[in-house]
Parts: C-alpha cells; sequence; structure tokens
C-alpha cells in the first residue's frame, strides 16, 4: 500500500468529519466544560472502531481513541475548546445559522481535533491493510485555551507509551511551526485583610486591596530586574468590592508569569511571591497562593519537523473555488492589519535577491497556497501547552492555511472560516500529511531512533511537569 493510497482512505470519510466539526463549533465549549463536544468525538470514533477511554489522567473531559498493539506507539493531538469575550461575527459573515453566543470557536479548535481525528483513522486502515504491529492513538484534549489541559494530563503519565506525537494548528500559513513557546505559571493571589468603616475607623481597617496594589506596584518595579526572555501579566479578578467607604477585606488577581523554560518560569516565580509576601507584610494582610496551572516550553523535533515539512511539500494543498475567494477576499478586507508581515527567520532562510520576490508573493495570497520554507529553531513569546507534550516525547507540528491571509489571532474572523469549504477541505488535507508522517515511521523505524536520539539531547533528564501533585484542572472564573 503506497502512501497516497493510504491518504485517499479519509476521501469518503470528509462528510462525516466536516460533520463532526460542525458540531463542536456549535457547541463552542470553554475549557474544561466540553462535554458536547467531547460526546461528538468520542461517538464519531467509536463508530469508526476506536478503543475509547474517557476521564483520562484523571481530566474529566480528556479522552484517548486507540487502535492496534505493540511498537511503535503514535499519538495525534487534537483540542476542541472554544473561546469567550471575542467580537460577534457580523451577520454578512455567518456562513452558517448560528445564534450570537458569548463563545465561539476563535482559535480554529472545532478542525483541530477532528483533523486529527481523520489522520488517526487513516493509519488505522494502513494498519489493517497492511499487517503491521503497533499503535495509533488520537487524544482529546481539553482546556489549551488559558487551562494546559495536556499538562494535567502529562503529570499522570498519560503520553508516556508515546514513540512520537504529530499535530497541528489550523492558521494563516501552511508551514511547519519550528519555533518554540514559552513556558509558563498561573498563579491566584488572595489577599485578606479586615474591614471597618474608611472615614469612622480606618485605624482598626487593613486593607486587602492596599496589599493587592502594592504586590502589583513592586511587579512593576521586578520588570526591570528581569531578563529579556520573561514575562508577567496579571488581571484584577476582585477589587475587594464597590463602597469606597469600606476599608477592603478581600482582593485578588491572577498572575500568569512567564520564562523560556520551566525552571526560570519557577524562579521569576518565587521572586512575584517574594514581593507579595512583602505587600501583605507592609499592609498586616496576609497572602494565599492558590497555584492554578503551568506548562512546558515547547520545543519542536528536528528530525520530525523535516519529515513533516516533506510531507506537506508532498501532497498539493486543495484549491479553493471562485465564491469561496470572494469570501476570502471579504474576510481580508474587515481585517485590521492589511499588510501581510513576513517573518523574519523565515526570509533568512531565503536567498537575498529572492526575498523581494517572495514578500509581494506573500502580499499577494489571499489565502495560502504554498508552503512556506523549513527555519531552525527560535524561541518564540506565546505559550502552549504542545510543550508537555514535547518534552514527553518528540513532537511535530504544523500550521495549515485554513483562514485568509489577513486573519488575526482569536478573532471572530477565524469563527466566520471555521464552517468555510476551504477550511474543511484544509481540515482533511492535514490529516493526511500528518498520516504521511506516521506512515513514515512507520516504514522506517530507525527514523524514530533518531528522533528519540535528539529528544534526549534535548532533554537529559526527562520531563518535569511544573504542576505540583494535588493542584487539579478547572475552569477560569
Ligand atoms: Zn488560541
Ligand atoms: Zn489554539
Amino acid at each position: 500500500m503506497d502512501k497516497k493510497q493510504a491518504q485517499s482512505y479519509i476521501d469518503s470519510h470528509k462528510a462525516e468529519l466536516w460533520e463532526v466539526s460542525d458540531k463542536v463549533w456549535y457547541a463552542a465549549e470553554l475549557a474544561f466544560n466540553e462535554k458536547k463536544s467531547v460526546r461528538a468525538e468520542v461517538e464519531y470514533l467509536k463508530s469508526q472502531g476506536f478503543e475509547v477511554e474517557e476521564g483520562i489522567g484523571g481530566v474529566e473531559t480528556a479522552f484517548s481513541g486507540r487502535f492496534g498493539h505493540g511498537k511503535p506507539v503514535i499519538g495525534f493531538l487534537g483540542e476542541f475548546d472554544a473561546l469567550g469575550g471575542l467580537s460577534p461575527v457580523p451577520d454578512e459573515f455567518q456562513l452558517l445559522p448560528r445564534d450570537q453566543q458569548a463563545t465561539g470557536h476563535g482559535c480554529g479548535h472545532n478542525l483541530l481535533g477532528v483533523s486529527s481525528i481523520g489522520a488517526a483513522m487513516i493509519m488505522k486502515n494502513y494498519l489493517e491493510q497492511t499487517g503491521k504491529e503497533g499503535t495509533v492513538i488520537y487524544f482529546g484534549c481539553p482546556g489549551e485555551e488559558g487551562g494546559s489541559g495536556k499538562a494535567f494530563m502529562a503529570r499522570e503519565g498519560v503520553f508516556d507509551e508515546l514513540d512520537c506525537a504529530i499535530t497541528w494548528h489550523p492558521g494563516g500559513a501552511n508551514a511547519v511551526m519550528t519555533g518554540g513557546s514559552m513556558a509558563n505559571i498561573q498563579v491566584k493571589y488572595i489577599f485578606k485583610g479586615v474591614s471597618s468603616h474608611a472615614a469612622g475607623a480606618p485605624e482598626m481597617g487593613r486593607s486587602a486591596l492596599d496589599g493587592l496594589e502594592l504586590m502589583n506596584m513592586g511587579v512593576q518595579f521586578l520588570r526591570e530586574h528581569m531578563g529579556t526572555n520573561c514575562r508577567v501579566h496579571y488581571s484584577i479578578v476582585d477589587t475587594g468590592g464597590l463602597s469606597p467607604n469600606v476599608v477592603q477585606s478581600h482582593a485578588a488577581a491572577i498572575y500568569l508569569i512567564r520564562s523560556n523554560n520551566n525552571k526560570n518560569a519557577a524562579e521569576l516565580k518565587r521572586r512575584v511571591d517574594l514581593i507579595a509576601d512583602g505587600a501583605a507584610l507592609m499592609t498586616e494582610t496576609t497572602v494565599e497562593k492558590d497555584f492554578m496551572k503551568a506548562c512546558t516550553n515547547y520545543r519542536g523535533n528536528n528530525v520530525l519537523n523535516k519529515l513533516m515539512q516533506a510531507n506537506l511539500e508532498a501532497l498539493p494543498l486543495p484549491g479553493v473555488d471562485e465564491k469561496d475567494m470572494d469570501f476570502v477576499k471579504k474576510i481580508n478586507a474587515s481585517c485590521p492589519k492589511q499588510e501581510y508581515e513576513v517573518r523574519q527567520d523565515i526570509l533568512d532562510v531565503i536567498p537575498e535577491d529572492e526575498q523581494a520576490a517572495f514578500i509581494k508573493k506573500c502580499q499577494e495570497n489571499d489565502i495560502f497556497d504554498f508552503i512556506m520554507p523549513l527555519t531552525p529553531y527560535k524561541d518564540g513569546a506565546g505559550s502552549t501547552d504542545v510543550g508537555d507534550v514535547s518534552a514527553v516525547c518528540p513532537t511535530t507540528q504544523c500550521n495549515v492555511a485554513t483562514w485568509a491571509s489577513k486573519t488575526p489571532g482569536h478573532s471572530w474572523q477565524i469563527i466566520a472560516q471555521g464552517v468555510s469549504d476551504y477550511a474543511r477541505d484544509r481540515m482533511v488535507y492535514c490529516s493526511k500529511v500528518m498520516a504521511g508522517v506516521a506512515i513514515d515511521l512507520f516504514e522506517n523505524p530507525a527514523i524514530i531512533d533518531e528522533a528519540k536520539k535528539e529528544h534526549k539531547k534535548n532533554y537529559p533528564d526527562g520531563y518535569q511537569c511544573p504542576i505540583p501533585k494535588g493542584v487539579k484542572p478547572r475552569p477560569l472564573g
């Protein structure tokens, strides 16, 4: 069975995959509340003959669908949580009837999970047809947005049996994600004081809000003395109440503390903790540090990244018909940023005399119809819980352009395009690409050894989960 033949298995299941993706798109559930989305994916996996296990790693909405036995064990990662707080989709951009709701798939995760299911299906059929030994597992990973679901799963050893993990993210370009991401730790600092009449008996009060404000101020000063690879952001989630004539007895903020690896993030957290303690001391209040979640920085595996690039380049991207192209152009025209900025690390791998033409080609592409060149590893600024999987086993991921080139991240434009024909076609395209990587691994197990050798070099001490035992995943709010 050649690779193309194996990949084409999924063509007869396109309509079903689209249906599952639409169900997840309609459900649009937030982190760790993805009950309807899980049902849609789980029922479909069962109908396709996968052995499903729910609630894995102690996370209620985490699950796996497995087929085969023995080695190698290849995992495909899927996400399905949505976002809140996005602007509504204007009526003229609604491709499917949908009530305007507070949540939406503004990061394309309705496509993400389903494409990975498609890849697992191709591999199940491949194993059945070839009689080869090995196991494929689809991992339903909840709470990526602000929840670090995969880190909780990794803490419980869910990914330990994997030889390699493969995933993707819907995006604006077609490229292997060679860039890294930051480790982060999220902590809620809860100040408690003593309330009193703010005018009548101010000396009796101990203001929790004062404590919180002084903590925030202390962190502003810390910024001058932390490394360039550090970031700290916060939101005040309890201001202590509405009455200025009461000394506030409670106040709280959620802090997101980031750095380039777990060790540096933990060190930065230690310093933020000290500032919180100092602020409590100054105000005679107390502060409780509620560890919410953390995730590891992402580091893709070069050996697997090369395979991913080759598989992207080997498979022609689905075209976009005229009607859809009008929609793509309309989406682009609605976007705040009209100039497409080509990443410097991409330009760096293009010969100097070809760069101007390449930039022009990118500017003129309404939806990317070519594959970006492979770039070397580079530290990144965001965070993803795929980082924890990448620390457990060799991992690769790519972006496939499922949306118009000027689409901003986390936007209503992504919700709108999540049910477009071109997003659906490219979701299935990516199933084939990811399965292509897995087929390469099944046919050349020596590549797995090579990938593992590189992994061992990057993680000589193995994986240490940054989330302490006992901390449970929870929805925001
Ligand atoms: Zn996102
Ligand atoms: Zn996302």
